[in-house]
């Protein structure tokens, strides 16, 4: 049952918490909460009017985060458009590809993201209005009573698309998810439920607007009172300030972030201020370590969640309670990725979608008023995906008894050698820990008898020569923590690992490369 019937009350109820309260910090801005409820009406008025938006048309916005990005998603909620958050790490061409896509009616772009506009705006025959995000100069034509009435009456209704974004193709295509006030709106309330951000504090936004960390990030704590910092980018330097001078009591990071943050504070600790600092992680586990320096330097109360843009974000968390039994005397917890959300039903199916027991790894499916509608155009895509209600997400899994999930691998991912099914998560953690590597994808190559065997891609740590010898050494070192059939047959250097816009490893790439390329690897077995 969701408090709001829109996404804008999330907005107006903040106006009988303190009008003037602050709602957003950006660099030296401030917008209170009256400021941004007449804004939010006033753009409503302006995408309406002068760009043409009615309802179910698109917004595009390819910006580094910022104040207007937040309120155009709202503008747009209110009259019914929806709005396209696009990567700023896109090429041209991936920029083109969303834009033909979606087909918005205007692209909003700031002076970082000016060049890429253009230059994927000038692949395209269809023709919007581009228009600089400095120019929607924020002074709103209504008062701040007049757009509060007008907010009342939105265009749509929790079953509305309001946001679409693009998952970012590790596994293929571009897609986009549409997702609804609905989606948005119980995904907020399901974060809260497990977790509830302090009141009296500020949340911290420091990961990409554009992904759908936006909802942990932004959308919770707004929904929960707390004023926003917002950076338009992160830096480790600016992070750590931030936490440091400010009453920072919530965060949404990725694993390497914290662990920049980390290296930066070179094993000092923050001061510990007036609240407890939650920092929500997600994309993958934490290693110990990360978790245990985080705790003690950054004074964290870690969450991590599992979840994926097809279910608006998150599916699962591991509560900070979680994090402390793992450390304590239950290690394998730090493993995994928690339990399901408040309405979240989970469960792990075989290949033909035979529920599985628990313990066994299949695919991780879901179900819940998070899970989308379907992909944006692609009935096809969306029926193999979506089954009865169910989420299947490409992930392989499994539950323990308690309920816990296991993520082990993407199914895409999963390296079946001599009927084995390999891991490759598993295999990377050994691989990683060895003293000379900094990175690792591993992946199975195609082989005439084994189906596929195990390769780990390598990039060195600086110092480390790539040696035949070397290669051997990280061998054995996987001899003393895999089993035989884990252990990489063949080992590449690289210097870097092909990424994503959204810094996700593209192994499709690692597999797919001529033959020949991989035959620089050394054979090792
Ligand atoms: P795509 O899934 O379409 O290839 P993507 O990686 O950008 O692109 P996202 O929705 O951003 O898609 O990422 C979701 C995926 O990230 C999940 O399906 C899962 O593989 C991985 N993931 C997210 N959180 C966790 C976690 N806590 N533990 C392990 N894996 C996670």
């Amino acid at each position: 049952h969701l408090r709001e019937r829109s996404l804008n009350e999330v907005l107006l109820s903040r106006l009988q918490q303190g009008a003037e309260e602050p709602l957003l910090t950006w660099h030296e801005r401030v917008i209170t909460v009256s400021e941004a409820v007449a804004n939010v009406a006033s753009l409503a008025q302006y995408l309406r009017k002068e760009i043409g938006v009615a309802p179910g048309s698109r917004v595009a916005v390819l910006a580094l985060n910022r104040p207007e990005t937040l309120l155009l998603l709202f503008a747009a909620a209110h009259i019914g458009g929806i709005v396209v958050l696009l990567n700023t790490r896109y090429s041209p061409a991936e920029v083109a590809a969303v834009l033909e896509d979606a087909s918005p009616c205007a692209l909003f772009y700031d002076t970082a993201t000016q060049a890429l506009a253009e230059a994927g705006a000038a692949q395209l025959r269809s023709s919007f209005h581009m228009v600089p995000v400095d120019d929607l100069a924020l002074q709103p034509a209504l008062s701040v009573q007049e757009a509060a009435q007008e907010l009342q009456h939105p265009a749509g209704d929790l079953a509305t698309p309001v946001l679409m974004l693009y998952t970012s193709g590790t596994t293929g295509a571009l897609k986009g998810v549409p997702l609804t006030q609905g989606n948005l709106l119980a995904n907020v309330g399901q974060i809260g439920a497990a977790i509830t951000p302090p009141a009296k504090a500020e949340a911290l936004v420091v990961t990409p607007l554009f992904h759908a960390a936006l909802i942990p990030s932004a959308l919770v704590p707004l929904s929960h009172g707390l004023p926003l910092v917002v950076c338009e980018r992160f830096s480790p330097a600016e992070a750590i300030e931030l936490l440091a001078t400010r009453s920072i009591a919530w965060t949404v990071m990725v694993p390497t972030m914290i662990q920049a943050c980390l290296d930066l504070l070179g094993g000092d600790r923050l001061p510990s201020g007036d609240h407890p600092r939650f920092i929500y992680y997600g994309a993958s586990p934490a290693p110990r370590a990360l978790i245990e320096e985080a705790m003690r330097g950054l004074g964290a109360q870690l969450i991590q969640s599992y979840g994926l843009t097809e279910a608006t974000q998150a599916v699962t968390v591991l509560s900070p309670h979680d994090h402390r039994v793992g450390l304590a005397d239950a290690p394998h917890l730090l493993r995994s990725a928690g339990r399901p959300l408040p309405a979240t039903e989970l469960a792990v199916w075989s290949g033909d979608g035979t529920p599985l027991p628990s313990g066994q790894v299949g695919e991780i499916v879901v179900r819940g008023p998070q899970v989308m509608g379907g992909y944006w155009n692609r009935p096809a895509e969306t029926a193999q995906v979506l089954v009865n209600g169910w989420l299947r997400t490409g992930d392989a899994g499994f539950l323990d008894e308690h309920g816990y999930l296991y993520v082990t691998d993407r199914i895409k991912d999963v390296i079946i050698s001599g009927g084995e099914n390999v891991f490759s998560p598993r295999v990377e953690d050994v691989v990683r820990s060895h003293a000379a590597v900094r990175e690792v994808a591993v992946v199975g190559l195609r082989h005439a008898v084994w189906g596929e065997t195990v390769h780990a891609v390598v990039v060195l740590r600086p110092g480390f020569t790539e040696t035949p010898e070397l290669a051997a050494d990280i061998i054995q070192h996987c001899r003393n923590h895999l089993a035989g059939f884990e252990i990489p047959r063949s080992i590449e250097f690289a210097s870097e690992l092909p990424k994503s816009a959204t810094g996700k490893i593209l192994k499709r790439l690692l597999r797919e490369r001529a033959p020949e390329t991989i035959a620089i690897a050394c054979d090792l077995r």
